[in-house]
């Protein structure tokens, strides 16, 4: 059966990483019918809005999306669309697996799964500047929000996903030294959601600066991590260096109503129109709503044909080291199918 998946190019590199990553899941046999929408600043132009309602209703409808990364304007401009669709549709976990595909590199054998609260933290978007005197913007302060139901859906999240996916531990990185009020409250609540996992999942946690340093010298201790919102942002791109960057890093922002699969990396506006943006992070996303509607045996044969691509070596983006553009290597892949 053909299920209809809402497909959002997205911004710079976007057209072209969906583009090929398209021609692979439909080279593959996914049997997927995409439904393409516009969002971001692609979207402005044509229905003045970075986020049209024809767009809503199509991922309201298909409840599965997947979407190429979108381009958000820096301190001033409209607010992230990719924040406004997690919380549109309470995306609340987002997802973020590092695995090695490209074996001989700085780390081999990698396989860490990220798992970030997607709807809270700073990210909530309550921030202002402070006026003093004649200065309208003497200060600017911004809220960090945890709420129990928040931080309980997440870790609970996380633990399920380390039984489900046969995992051995979960670590909860926080900052309850400094920030006691929110991030104890979150360390509070995963040590007692830990209780109910005991015998079956191995359970620690580590001070976020601390977790930072031991991923890069010795990233094979740690498994399943779950943290908060920004945290999560900041140490899914460090995970992604460890197995070859930005361009090898897919992610999966998960609710209960629907899920949107997209890579991690943005829009890459130094990439954009160069044709030579490595296309396996959003490839890579599009296997995992396959593993997400239940077609687990076709996205394991793309991720194979993945990896057996860039162990041939002969058609790497400049990012893996070679000098070949998006659609080479996406030819590459598809030659490996099988
Ligand atoms: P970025 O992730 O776009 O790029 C960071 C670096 O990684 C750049 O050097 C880029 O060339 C490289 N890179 C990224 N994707 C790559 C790929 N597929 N192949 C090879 N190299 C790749 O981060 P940025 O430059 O800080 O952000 C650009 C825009 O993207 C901003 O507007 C930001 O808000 C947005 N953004 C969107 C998302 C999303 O849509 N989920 C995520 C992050 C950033």
């Amino acid at each position: 059966m053909s299920e209809i998946v809402t497909l959002i190019p997205g911004d710079g590199i976007g057209p072209a990483i969906t583009e090929a990553t398209v021609r692979v899941l439909d080279a593959a046999g996914a049997g997927l019918q995409w439904e393409e929408c516009l969002a971001g600043v692609a979207a402005i132009d044509e229905y003045h809005s970075p986020l049209p309602d024809g767009t809503l209703a199509s991922i309201r409808k298909n409840r599965v999306a997947l979407k190429g990364p979108l381009t958000t304007p820096v301190g001033t401009g409209f607010r992230s669309i990719n924040v406004a669709l997690r919380k549109e549709f309470d995306l609340y976990a987002n997802v973020r697996p590092a695995r090695t595909l490209q074996h001989g590199a700085r780390y081999d054998d990698i396989d860490l799964v990220l798992i970030r609260e997607n709807t809270e933290g700073l990210y909530v978007g309550v921030e202002h500047y402070i006026g003093i005197g004649d200065d309208s913007k003497a200060a600017a302060e911004s809220v960090m929000i945890v709420t129990r139901h928040g931080a309980e859906r997440i870790v609970r999240y996380a633990f399920d996903y380390a039984v489900r996916n046969g995992r051995r531990k979960v670590t909860l990185v926080h900052k309850a030294n400094i920030l006691k009020f929110t991030q104890g409250l979150f360390l509070d609540i995963g040590r007692r959601i830990a209780e109910e996992y005991e015998g079956r999942i191995e359970f620690d946690d580590r001070i976020v600066d601390a977790a930072a340093m031991r991923l890069v010298l010795d990233p094979y201790q740690f498994d399943v991590l779950v943290m908060e919102n920004m945290f999560g942002d900041i140490l899914s791109d460090l995970m992604a260096g460890l197995v070859g960057g930005l361009g090898m890093a897919p992610g999966a922002n998960i609710g209960h109503d629907a899920a949107i699969f997209e890579p991690v990396h943005g829009s890459a506006p130094d990439l954009a129109g160069t044709g030579v943006a490595n296309p396996t992070a959003m490839i890579l996303a599009g296997c995992m709503l396959l593993d997400h509607l239940g077609r687990q045996p076709v996205a394991d044969r793309v991720r194979m044909a993945i990896e057996d691509a860039i162990r041939a070596g002969e058609s790497l983006t400049p990012d893996l080291g070679g000098s070949h553009g998006t659609d080479a290597f996406a030819a590459a892949v598809i030659a490996r199918l099988g």
